[in-house]
């Protein structure tokens, strides 16, 4: 069984740190959510209690002061102060009217004196509630607010107050004060205030359950890419990772991922195949140079077998053994030109004039006179950037090819600019390269079926040569040939700027 991770291991993960920030962070914004709605919920219930309040005061005072105003005796003008006790009177009995079984009514003069309270029928036993004096005074003056919250009674309550001024006539005569308890507002705020944390704590356990699974799918392809890099790192380089088939940072990651990935196959298996070539190259080299090695062997065997050895017999083995010896002393020197060109060291190059460049090189080769006879068409004004010593090399390789796969045979050698670049080119009129031998001829020790069985044979390292120094200048090297219609070497080399 899986050991389950530490609480520190878990929340060094990705998944869980995310889980617990979001978490956090959606904590915040419920609590933000919840206090702010219960303010606004709170406010808009006091207004609208105020609303009410207000109202009834409307629809009570009118009807009742207009009665009153119209039982006014107008025959006998009132002193003032009977005026003043009238007024009173009148207050009082509003206060009466107003006071319901919820309201408390109380009245204050003009100056915010104290006139009189009428509790609601339900609690008879409210106490008088009443605000500073200067509220009265601004409210008459300035209008009254929305509404006022007072505390009144042992153990104190508070209650939802609303003022209006009286003014049946032209001037006010005092203030109308009507308060409410406030303990249903409160309940219901509680209820509120109930229902927003449970909600919470309901979102907020369905957030847990469900965000390290929402979270843990996102995060899968970066688990599944953690697991394939370890794959790769142990060898496995042809593995890759499923790309989400969204467009999101994982899936590009997924594919940048791939990208690498590929890469990095790419690069081993470059690697794999030089390190083969390397093997097959050394395997080749030491084959190649035990023969003369083994025969130079055999012959000193003989020699050594025999009590007396007469001169000729001699002669002829130390003539074997200089020839064998001189065999490996080329093979070891074309191997050193081969190597020292394949490395990718640059050639110490110079600007060549071609034409007369590969006059001189091929009157230093004397064609004739091994057999050859040759023509030439040398193009002039062509300026090649090369190694001469190198360059001449590559001519002898074919002029030297030529010589022996074709004996006899006409060469024809030209140079000319074509295609943005300068060509060394010879078209011997012999037998031709059989079509299996033509795409292997420029590999290292390949000697085509001729060559094999001829003693003479090279060591199939000509053309591989000519190649790599062709190459070390960026140049290519191409051929065509026919059987029974001679071969064509082209050496395409850039031109100097
Ligand atoms: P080698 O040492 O055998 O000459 P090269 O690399 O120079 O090796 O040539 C590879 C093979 O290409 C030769 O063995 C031969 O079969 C073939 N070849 C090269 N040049 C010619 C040519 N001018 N005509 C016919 N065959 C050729």
């Amino acid at each position: 069984m899986k050991p389950r991770p530490s609480l520190l291991a878990r929340f060094r993960s990705l998944r869980w740190r995310l889980t617990f920030l979001y978490l956090a962070l959606l904590s915040v914004l419920l609590l933000l959510l919840g206090v702010g709605q219960y303010f606004v919920a709170r406010e808009v219930l006091f207004r609208s209690n105020a609303d009410v309040l207000a109202n009834d005061y409307k629809a009570v005072a009118t009807t009742f002061l207009r009665a009153q105003l119209a039982a006014r005796p107008r025959a006998l003008p009132l002193t003032a102060a009977a005026s003043a006790t009238r007024t009173r009177q009148v207050l009082i009995a509003l206060a009466r009217e107003l006071s319901s079984r919820q309201i408390s009514a109380a009245i204050y003069d003009v100056d915010g004196a104290y006139v009189t309270f009428q509790p609601s029928s339900l609690a008879p036993d409210t106490p008088a509630i009443a605000l500073a004096p200067s509220d009265y005074v601004a409210a008459i003056r300035r209008g009254p607010r929305p509404y006022y919250m007072v505390s009144a009674g042992d153990p104190p309550a508070t209650y939802l107050t609303v003022l209006r001024v009286i003014q049946p006539g032209a001037r006010p005569i005092g203030i109308a004060q009507l308060s409410v308890s406030t303990a249903d507002i409160d309940r219901t705020l509680a209820l509120d205030r109930e229902f927003a944390l449970i909600g919470s704590l309901i979102v907020l356990l369905l957030a847990l359950g469900l965000s390290p699974l929402i979270i843990g799918r996102a995060l899968k392809p970066l688990e599944h890419m953690a697991v394939t890099a370890n794959a790769i790192a142990a060898g496995d380089y042809t593995q890759r990772v499923a790309v989400p088939p969204t467009h999101d940072e994982i899936g590009q990651l997924g594919v940048a991922f791939n990208q690498m990935a590929a890469g990095v196959d790419q690069a081993f298996e470059v690697r794999r195949q030089s390190e083969d070539r390397m093997r097959q190259f050394v395997a080749d080299a030491s084959h190649e140079l035990r023969t003369p090695l083994t025969s130079i062997a055999g012959y000193i065997d003989v020699l050594a077998r025999r009590d007396s050895v007469d001169a000729s017999t001699l002669h002829a083995a130390l003539d074997a053994m200089r020839r064998e010896s001189a065999r490996m002393t080329r093979l070891v020197g074309d191997l050193l030109t081969l190597t020292r060109f394949e490395s990718g060291r640059v050639p110490a190059v110079r600007p060549i004039a071609l034409d007369s460049w590969l006059k001189e090189t091929l009157d230093e080769l004397h064609l004739p006179d091994q057999g050859s006879p040759e023509r030439r068409a040398l193009q002039g004004g062509i300026v090649v950037k090369a190694d001469p010593d190198a360059l001449k090399q590559v001519v002898i390789n074919l002029a030297q090819n030529a010589v022996k796969y074709a004996p006899g045979a006409e060469q024809d050698w030209s140079c000319f600019a074509a295609d943005g670049r300068a060509a060394i080119r010879v078209h011997d009129a012999g037998p031709g390269i059989p079509a299996a031998d033509l795409p292997h001829i420029f590999e290292r020790f390949y000697r085509g079926e001729k060559a094999r069985d001829r003693s003479t044979g090279g060591s199939g390292l000509g053309l591989a040569i000519a190649r790599s120094i062709v190459e070390a200048h960026s140049g290519v090297i191409q051929v065509e040939s026919r059987p029974g219609e001679g071969a064509t070497f082209t050496a395409w080399l850039p031109l100097a700027a």
